[in-house]
């Protein structure tokens, strides 16, 4: 059986992400928050575009002033006035001072911003009543935050607020970012209804399709959702070749197990699937199935994942490997690894020694100090209901069995989650 850190390597090394000039569209800025840029930015204006005053005062030159005093304020003469968007005419000569506003451009001559609490003004006379601390206070230089012509933004990284602005900024109303990855998903199981359907005694209703939907349109992704299929071979086979020939990856739960009924992973081989993985010491999800569907014609291969039936057996299995490779195949440049946190455990946690075993719970920040708290009720992975409002999922090692309340433990954060 492999472990977890070798399992999530083959899968990580065997994803193949998206091709930044294939796998790609045009976004308007307005819709681009969240998506991936598949071309690096670079802008052709400086930043700031030209010399402008951080302040409402006086341009002046540093030569009158530098050396004035309340006592012995130097005394200016006003020639202009530049508000915000005006185009200075004036070029300073010595003795000038020139009103200006934050944001406008600094006339030619001047060299220095006087903050307009420093001065008293007598009609266009200008007293300055303090030196400035240095040469070029309170002026922006042209290209001082970016220079034309350099790069802006990487190709890679998600576009959030920052990087909407800078783009906005940089006059980009058109982006190129990464197409989203379309995920097949079905459910197999004789025992399952959909949420419509009435439900008879022994059936299940099928929550994984819903929960991991959710979870791959969280990531950014597009889930096509194909629906119960019964535990039968030939439909198993058919709904299988389906979703691998219209998705980028394909995620079934359940008939992965060693039941009489678990198909999965013998219909993988008979469609030219190379199975790297059928179970990993972890618990919940040890009966994982990974495979490959490499497709000649388009030189794409479609990463599989036989997820394990339990409904919380599959979200821990999507967490800890899904998403990771989704958000590798999506185009993101880094980031995509799991995020951890160290949390103090509330309460006693016992792993299983064998298996990296999790538990689902609340982490909070409590005194400026991560504390987890595992959900209430049955850990079992066929108890969904205490999944609600956890946000950390509890990692004791294998070979560690007990974690004692105030000790330190590892915490999985960011299910559903972009970064
Ligand atoms: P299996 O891995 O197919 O043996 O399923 C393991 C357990 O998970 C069984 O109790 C199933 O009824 C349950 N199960 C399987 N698929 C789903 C599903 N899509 N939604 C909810 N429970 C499921
Ligand atoms: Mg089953």
């Amino acid at each position: 059986m492999l472990s977890v850190q070798a399992a999530e390597e083959i899968i990580l090394n065997s994803v193949q992400p998206l091709d930044n000039q294939i796998d790609t569209e045009i976004v308007n800025l307005t819709w681009a928050a969240r998506r991936i840029l598949a071309t690096s930015v670079t802008s052709e204006l400086d930043f700031p575009h030209w010399d402008n005053s951080a302040m409402d005062g006086y341009a002046v030159l540093y030569q009158d002033v530098q050396n004035c005093s309340n006592e012995q304020p130097a005394i200016l003469s006003i020639v202009t006035e530049i508000p915000a968007g005006g185009i200075p005419e004036i070029s300073l000569q010595p003795g000038q001072a020139a009103r200006i506003l934050t944001g406008a451009m600094m006339p030619g001559g001047a060299d220095t911003v006087i903050m307009q609490e420093r001065t008293r003004r007598e009609g266009d006379r200008l007293f300055i009543l303090a030196p400035p601390e240095t040469l070029g206070a309170f002026v922006r230089r042209r290209a001082s935050f970016y220079q034309a012509g350099n790069p802006l933004l990487e190709s890679g990284i998600i576009l959030n607020a920052p990087e909407i602005a800078i783009l906005a900024a940089a006059q980009r109303p058109q982006l190129t970012v990464y197409r989203r990855p379309r995920v097949a998903i079905l459910s197999t199981g004789d025992e399952l209804v959909t949420p419509e359907q009435p439900l008879q005694p022994g059936q299940i209703v099928d929550s994984n399709q819903y929960a991991l939907a959710a979870l791959v349109a969280q990531t950014g992704a597009i889930p096509e959702m194909l629906g119960i299929i019964p535990d039968h071979p030939s439909k198993i086979e058919q709904a299988i070749a389906q979703a691998v020939a219209n998705a980028d990856m394909v995620l079934s739960t359940g008939g992965v197990s060693v039941g009489d009924y678990d198909y999965v992973a013998e219909i993988l081989g008979k469609l030219g699937a190379e199975i790297s993985i059928t179970s990993v010491a972890v618990k919940p999800g040890k009966p994982l199935t990974v495979a490959n569907f490499p497709n000649p014609k388009t030189g794409r291969s479609v990463l599989y994942f036989g997820l394990p039936g339990n409904p919380v057996s599959s979200l821990v299995s999507f967490w800890r490997f899904v998403q990771p490779a989704l958000k590798k195949l999506a185009g993101l440049k880094t980031g995509w690894q799991p995020q951890f946190v160290q949390a103090q455990s509330a309460v006693t946690l016992r792993g299983n020694g064998n298996l990296e075993t999790y538990f689902w719970g609340k982490l909070q920040l409590i005194d400026g100090t991560y504390q987890f708290h595992p959900a209430g009720g049955s850990h079992s992975s066929g108890n969904l209901i205490n999944l609600a409002q956890t946000n950390g999922l509890a990692v004791i090692p294998v070979g560690q069995t007990t974690i004692l309340p105030g000790e330190i433990v590892q915490i999985l954060v960011g299910i559903g989650e972009y970064i």
